[in-house]
């Protein structure tokens, strides 16, 4: 029977925790495929639902696959804070909750922090269907955006100031697509000085290459659909918080009400992609900085947009708070958006479709795809330009990205 530790690594701790934690020591977890579950009484029944005895009733409400998934993302994000305090158990210290997508997490967050009148300090080059909930659905829910486009100390300090009051500071690092950094401690110092929380979209980096909650974010939200899967098989979504209580407590009666759950096949199948997130993780970011390289000195390529690059302006504050640079990036070609669009039509191992964070290379145009539904000039005012490329680098053989991207430029 596995002994927790601690001091462990990332790939023991989601390979081994709560694993032999089933009636018949299967193996593998077994999937909890079922909408309801069976009641030995009425007391046992009554003390289930009121959450005073253990165990589950309706899946929407609780389901093995679901909570062994929610634990392993909080493990994984809150590994810094659980190892800083090993005398306490780590449910303790950081809890999670998993959704049936990213937006679905990040809606859940905002729901649950934001009423009629609060103020967010947020971001203005975020995810496209974020930024379209921030500008268009919070105002008709009376949530006022105090949106941040200089992501300096100054940009963040000026918000804050103009806007005291605010409930909520909201960041997203590296940006999609523009692989923007924020400097998230200087932010979360910013926020709790006026009692505000910090939540931060980290699905871009993963918790192998950076872990807000160590740097001081309150909430970290994820879409599981990418990198922490890693397959492309699932959508899927993650909420976890050094704040155990406002996940058991305030985000949950969000769960129970907007319903945004995981099917338990798609907790499971998340799960199991977890087992190899940190050799998977490995790789990604060492083809793409490779990558990066490459573009970066070629003749058809006017810039890229890679933390990981020596000359990226997120480099300094990504070296302080990542552990690694990511397996994403974006470029400019110099031929522009024809450039851009010949090559995409052009390369053979790189797949033309949106997502991330799958085990393949895969390849899009931001502005006619991943953020076409943001009006023009908020796409131009947040960076995205109509030649910029993205570029998720799989774990393929890293010769054969190279060239495949070297035959469709050349
Ligand atoms: N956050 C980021 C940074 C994303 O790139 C995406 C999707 O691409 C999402 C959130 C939304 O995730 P999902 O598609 O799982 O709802």
């Amino acid at each position: 029977m596995y002994q927790y530790s601690t001091s462990h690594g990332l790939s023991t701790l989601v390979t081994h925790i709560g694993e032999d934690d089933n009636p018949y020591h299967a193996h593998v977890t077994p999937i909890y495929q079922t909408s309801t579950f069976n009641f030995a009484d009425v007391a046992t029944g009554t003390g289930i639902v009121a959450r005073s005895s253990p165990g589950y009733y309706y899946t929407r409400l609780g389901n093995p696959n679901l909570e062994h998934l929610a634990s392993k993302i909080a493990i994984l994000e809150g590994l810094d804070l659980v190892r800083g305090q090993p005398q306490a158990k780590p449910e303790d210290v950081v809890a999670g909750q998993v959704f049936t997508s990213g937006m679905a997490a990040i809606t859940a967050v905002l729901f649950s922090r934001l009423k009629a009148g609060d103020t967010v300090v947020a971001q203005e080059a975020v995810y496209s269907a974020t930024f379209t909930f921030l500008r268009e659905i919070a105002a008709s829910l009376g949530v006022k955006v105090a949106w941040v486009r200089d992501l300096s100390q100054d940009g963040w300090e000026k918000a804050f100031e103009d806007h005291p009051d605010s409930r909520l500071a909201y960041a997203e690092t590296p940006a999609n697509p523009t692989m923007a950094v924020v400097d998230l401690k200087m932010v979360a110092e910013l926020a709790h000085r006026r009692g505000a929380w910090l939540a931060v979209d980290n699905t871009f980096a993963s918790p192998y290459c950076q872990r807000p909650l160590s740097l001081g974010a309150d909430i970290v939200m994820h879409s599981t659909t990418k990198f922490l899967s890693g397959h492309g098989a699932l959508t899927g979504g993650a909420v976890v918080s050094s704040h155990p209580e406002y996940i058991h407590k305030s985000l949950y009666t969000y769960v129970k009400v907007l319903g945004g759950i995981p099917s338990p096949f798609d907790a499971w199948l998340a799960h199991l992609g977890l087992k190899t997130f940190e050799l998977r993780m490995q790789r990604h970011c060492e083809n793409a900085l490779q990558v990066a390289r490459f573009l970066s000195t070629h003749p058809a390529v006017e810039r890229v947009y890679y933390p990981g690059l020596e000359d990226d302006p997120g480099h300094e504050i990504a070296l302080r708070q990542m552990h690694a640079f990511g397996g994403i990036l974006s470029f400019e070609l110099k031929g522009g958006m024809q450039a851009g669009i010949r090559l995409m039509e052009r390369v053979r191992l790189a797949t033309l479709a949106v997502s991330l964070g799958n085990v393949d290379t895969l390849i899009e145009h931001p502005a006619s795809m991943t953020h076409g539904p943001v009006p023009p000039q908020d796409r131009l005012s947040q960076g995205i330009t109509d030649g910029l490329v993205r570029l998720a680098v799989g774990i393929e053989n890293l010769p054969d990205i190279l060239s495949d991207l070297e035959q469709g430029l050349s």
